[in-house]
């Protein structure tokens, strides 16, 4: 079939202007407490992610580290602490996308811990009740992050595998964070408060953020006011049990730990 240049000239405003909404919409691939009572065989390819954002974090099927996406490049953080590119190819049982646009720059924000610097940037955020994602690069003076190790079935609870995870600390190392922080509201589906991932500027080490210290570091916040939630299709999300509160699991898992 031919096509009049009117009726691509009109698919390409159409384009433009569905990416545009897309830019401000956080994507994501199942629900949070999903992966929390072990479902991690991966459902959705990472190649298709890049059609949803150009950051994010997440995990790789079978739980096998810590995804953290940078600039529409995908990095695995495994728990040997060394960082692999990850092929479209690879799985994801969880992951959080977005198009990151520098709506909001935080000059110089000097945190001597995460929880310092979260609540340096909630006192920031115009509103608590919508998505931010997150990306700083600079000089950070310590970062102590996280990765889990791939595992075996029968799958283990995520608060179990929690307990194994690899620690690993930065001093005064160049990288880039990026993140989300999600609504209160949001419960069961992502991570209220923040969710933060760490690549060193080699990209040669990284993970999921315990703890922080920052002298004079630029933010950059991008708000976003909506999500889309794909839902895997097949697998165990089909039979787990999702109907209970996994708040107080999630904060042992998303936390440092004790
Ligand atoms: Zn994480």
């Amino acid at each position: 079939m031919n096509r009049c240049p009117i009726t691509f000239l009109v698919l390409a405003l159409l384009a433009a202007a569905a990416q545009a909404a897309d830019r401000d919409t956080i994507y994501q691939t199942a629900p949070i407490d999903a992966l929390l009572v072990g479902v991690y065989d991966g459902d959705y390819a990472v190649g298709d992610l890049k059609q949803h954002g150009d950051m994010g974090v997440g995990t790789l099927n079978a739980l096998d580290g810590e995804l953290v996406c940078v600039d529409g490049r995908m990095f695995q953080v495994r728990v040997d602490g060394k960082v692999y590119p990850v092929p479209d190819s690879a799985l994801t049982p969880f992951a959080v996308m977005t198009w990151l646009d520098r709506d909001i720059v935080l000059k110089a924000v000097s945190a001597t811990s995460l929880d310092e610097f979260c609540r340096i940037m909630d006192r920031s955020l115009p509103s608590a009740n919508l998505f931010f994602a997150f990306r700083a690069d600079g000089e950070f003076d310590y970062v102590r992050t996280r990765s889990v190790s791939k595992q075996q079935k029968p799958y283990r609870p995520l608060v179990e595998v929690a307990k194994e995870q690899a620690v690993f600390e930065f001093k005064h190392v160049k990288g880039t964070l990026v993140g989300f922080r999600c609504p209160a509201f949001v419960k069961g589906i992502n991570v209220p408060g923040y969710h933060l991932h760490f690549l060193t500027e080699d990209r040669q080490g990284g993970g999921h953020v315990l703890d922080l210290r920052v002298t004079g570091l630029d933010v950059a916040l991008d708000p976003s006011d909506s999500i889309y939630l794909a839902l895997p299709r097949q697998g165990d999300f089909n039979s787990a049990d999702l109907s209970g509160d996994r708040q107080q699991e999630l904060r042992r898992v998303e936390s440092a730990p004790k």
